[in-house]
């Protein structure tokens, strides 16, 4: 999916038992439920390998 700011591509970014969505071109992070709405399948398959993890 695209970066809100520069349509650059957004990849999963795990940090300790946070994932966030972070943008390969500008490098702002989104959290998940800041994005929840907009997720493409692509980006909600990645993020199905990370349900153990806490979504804050
Ligand atoms: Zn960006």
């Amino acid at each position: 999916m695209q970066c809100k700011k520069c349509k650059g591509k957004l990849e999963v970014a795990r940090s300790c038992r946070r994932v966030r969505l972070r943008c390969r071109k500008c490098g702002t992070e989104y959290r998940i439920h800041e994005v929840a709405g907009d997720l493409d399948e692509e980006t909600e398959a990645v993020l199905e390998q990370y349900t153990v993890l806490i979504y804050d």
